[in-house]
């Protein structure tokens, strides 16, 4: 086991003694929660200072990681590669601003700005004698521009001289501000919640003076959201809530939750300041920073973190003015001081450390909390509670959040539908799939086991080919499988679903069900902390449409072929649907007129042969009758006659289709043994492929 007190002597033996580190060794972190060495458990309000956006470990950046470590970590910033484009797009479409330099870290994306600001003075001022404004108070960095740029003489005697031509006015002060501006004026740069400067939030009016004395003056508005960026103020980034329109913004901190990343987003003339040869960075938007800032923001997007932030943020800041000895609180959604009335807040963040709270102070007067956005509101009643304590003050009584509230509990949790995934997992747990199909043919032995982690295995109906390719996935994942048949899960006769799935999720890391009802399948899930993944219901089956996308893909690579399903609208096609077409696949089903899907864009429904098949490069059925349809048995045998998969049919299709059936196959029904057998039969590839589907999916449920 690791010893603080060794690590703590290499620490202070050879790492430069730029910080008072708290006395703990910190070994592993969960959602708002680290741990040291000794087991203990602390709640991190701080969040690396505002970086952990999405706490730590999230299994979205886990998998965004571990992804592109797998493809490329690193090529300089002379070739291109794909995420730093994508990212640019993205942080632009969220933005209004038109285009991105990134950097490593906040202060060189502060750098950036200034060498933009200075382009831009030397253009206005041949001579040289242009300014630049920032605030006091402000912090934008330790390099030294940024430190020239930084409102604090505490961080910038030391190296004085610092760059000239920087001129500091007082935050909120319109007539300061009015008075400093000049034709000499280049820019000015302001954090609209200077973090460090005691959390102080510039007001609408001061913001929308400065953007109005920058058009007036052909100066640029430069504000840096380093620290207040990508969702900490329950909005994308804090320039929104005042309605202006910045030449300049600066990110960092929570962009990479985790990963060092920085960014310099430009708009309108100012984008086009920086020409090539200007300006460069080894490690800016580096593959593997881009690729989790990437999943930072699909997964903000696609989440209710945003809409969390606001509540949690209102609960955290009303609490924390109930407490005796807080006499005011500052900032935005999850960005908040807590002014003391007493010079006590280092004292206050000791001991809050010593009760297990991870804090932070600005100055001898201010609290400072920046927890993960998804913090819950439990954790921010334990932090209220803390802080109480430690100011020997009574704990703020619990708010009632209304309906509003609610926490993802489990990020890349169930899968109950393919609704569930959001386009980035299903384009990374197919990825995942394709390259540990190959890792298996090429070392198959490479089993690495994961201590302690079992999955339930509820299977109401018997089956061959889910069971085997899940716990076959399970154990190559190094995780253990319980099967459990209805007979040991007792639902319905001794036990009800609720407490089955309160139970399972005690012992289990996760659960896999494969149950006749979807309504079932949501009681369980609804009920269990551990995720749940859908291994069939009547409504729908994720895990096949996944082997087959990862199928149609391994023969026809990205292009987007013509799907078409002949047979009953059911839980298979309804699946397969739903993916194939979020991917961007044509699919159409063909079959008799009512048996049809919910409509869906790219979905066409049809119950002519010809016209369904026309064209198509994958033919799939499936069986007429499936889980819960039996009581019509004999009316779908008639019905689905006409329908029958044989060589005519197979004829109609393109020459180069393949044939796909999800099995068991009733030959001679719905598909002719000519069809099941011949070279155009993909069926036996579609079921190893969902081991590789399944075990990529498990491995990013169980974060691994
Ligand atoms: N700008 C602001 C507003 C910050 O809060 C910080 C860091 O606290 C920085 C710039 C510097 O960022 P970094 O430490 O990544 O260089």
């Amino acid at each position: 086991m690791l010893k603080y007190d060794t690590i703590k002597s290499l620490d202070t033996e050879y790492v430069t003694p730029t910080y008072n580190r708290q006395p703990a060794l910190f070994v592993q972190g969960s959602g708002a929660i680290l741990w040291d060495n000794r087991g203990n458990e602390y709640l991190d309000f701080l969040a690396g200072i505002a970086v952990n956006s999405l706490g730590h470990c999230h299994p979205a950046l886990v998998a965004a990681i571990t992804r592109q470590a797998q493809q490329l970590i690193h090529t300089s910033n002379i070739l291109l590669t794909a995420p730093q484009a994508q990212l640019a797009e993205k942080l632009c479409r969220l933005s209004g601003m038109d285009k991105v330099f990134f950097t490593p870290c906040g202060a060189t994306a502060n750098e950036t700005a200034l060498k933009i600001a200075k382009k831009h003075g030397n253009t206005k001022r041949p001579d040289g004698d242009y300014e630049i404004i920032t605030l006091q108070k402000s912090f934008h960095g330790r390099t030294i521009g940024a430190l020239s740029a930084t409102g604090q003489r505490r961080y910038q005697r030391p190296f004085e001289p610092l760059m000239p031509g920087i001129r500091h006015i007082e935050a909120n002060n319109l007539e300061e501000l009015k008075e400093a501006f000049s034709h000499k004026t280049a820019a000015i740069l302001l954090e609209p919640i200077m973090g460090e400067g005691g959390v102080l939030a510039l007001t609408t009016e001061f913001l929308v003076e400065a953007e109005r004395l920058c058009r007036e003056h052909d100066a640029l508005l430069m504000v840096d959201e380093v620290q207040s960026g990508v969702g900490r103020t329950g909005a994308w980034f804090c320039f929104q809530h005042h309605g202006i329109r910045p030449d300049v913004m600066l990110l960092a901190k929570g962009l990479g939750g985790g990963q060092p990343i920085g960014a310099c987003l430009t708009a309108g003339k100012a984008a086009s300041i920086l020409e090539a040869g200007d300006h460069g960075s080894t490690f800016g938007g580096s593959p593997i920073s881009a690729a989790c800032a990437l999943a930072v923001i699909d997964t903000i997007e696609h989440t209710d973190i945003m809409d969390q932030v606001k509540t949690t943020g209102k609960l955290l800041a009303e609490g924390l003015k109930q407490l005796k000895g807080v006499v005011e609180t500052t900032g935005m959604g999850l960005m908040i001081g807590a002014k003391l009335e007493k010079p006590i807040a280092r004292d206050v963040v000791r001991e809050a450390f010593d009760k297990k709270l991870i804090i932070n102070a600005t100055d001898e007067h201010t609290l400072r909390f920046v927890p993960p956005l998804i913090i819950s509101p439990e954790q921010v009643q334990q932090c209220l509670a803390i802080v109480a304590e430690v100011l020997g003050v009574e704990a703020p009584k619990p708010v009632s959040l209304g309906t509003t509230s609610r926490v993802t509990k489990k990020p890349y949790g169930d899968l109950l539908s393919i609704d569930d995934l959001m386009d980035s997992q299903i384009d990374d747990v197919l990825d995942l799939a394709s390259y540990l199909k190959q890792r298996r043919k090429l070392a198959p032995s490479a089993i690495t086991p994961v201590e302690g982690r079992s999955v339930a295995m509820v299977f109401e109906k018997s089956s061959l080919r889910t069971r085997v390719s899940f716990e076959t996935a399970l154990y190559e994942l190094g995780a253990h499988p319980i099967y459990l048949t209805k007979a040991d899960i007792g639902i319905g006769s001794r036990e009800a679903m609720k407490d089955v799935a309160q139970n399972l999720s005690r012992w289990c890391t996760m659960v896999v069900a494969r149950l006749y009802w979807q309504k079932d399948l949501q009681v369980l899930a609804d009920n269990c902390d551990a995720p749940v993944i859908n291994a069939l219901t009547e409504w729908e089956h994720p895990c096949q449409a996944l082997a087959d996308m990862l199928t149609i893909k391994e023969k026809f690579g990205d292009e987007k072929v013509k799907i078409t399903y002949v047979g009953d609208a059911n839980n298979v096609s309804r699946s397969l649907a739903k993916l194939a077409t979020r991917m961007g696949y044509p699919v159409t089903i063909c079959g008799p007129e009512n048996f049809r899907l919910d409509p869906l864009p790219g979905l066409h429904q049809t119950a002519s042969l010809e016209e369904g098949l026309t064209d198509a490069k994958v033919v799939y059925t499936d069986v007429w009758v499936s889980m819960g349809d039996e009581h019509e048995q004999e009316h779908r045998m008639k019905i689905f006659q006409p329908f029958q998969v044989n060589e005519r049919v197979m004829a109609m299709a393109d020459p180069n289709a393949i044939f796909l059936h999800c099995l068991p196959a009733r030959r001679g029904l719905e598909v002719t043994d000519g069809v099941m057998d011949s070279a155009q039969s993909a069926v036996n590839d579609q079921a190893e492929n969902r081991l590789h589907a399944q075990k990529a999916l498990m491995q990013r449920v169980l974060g691994l």
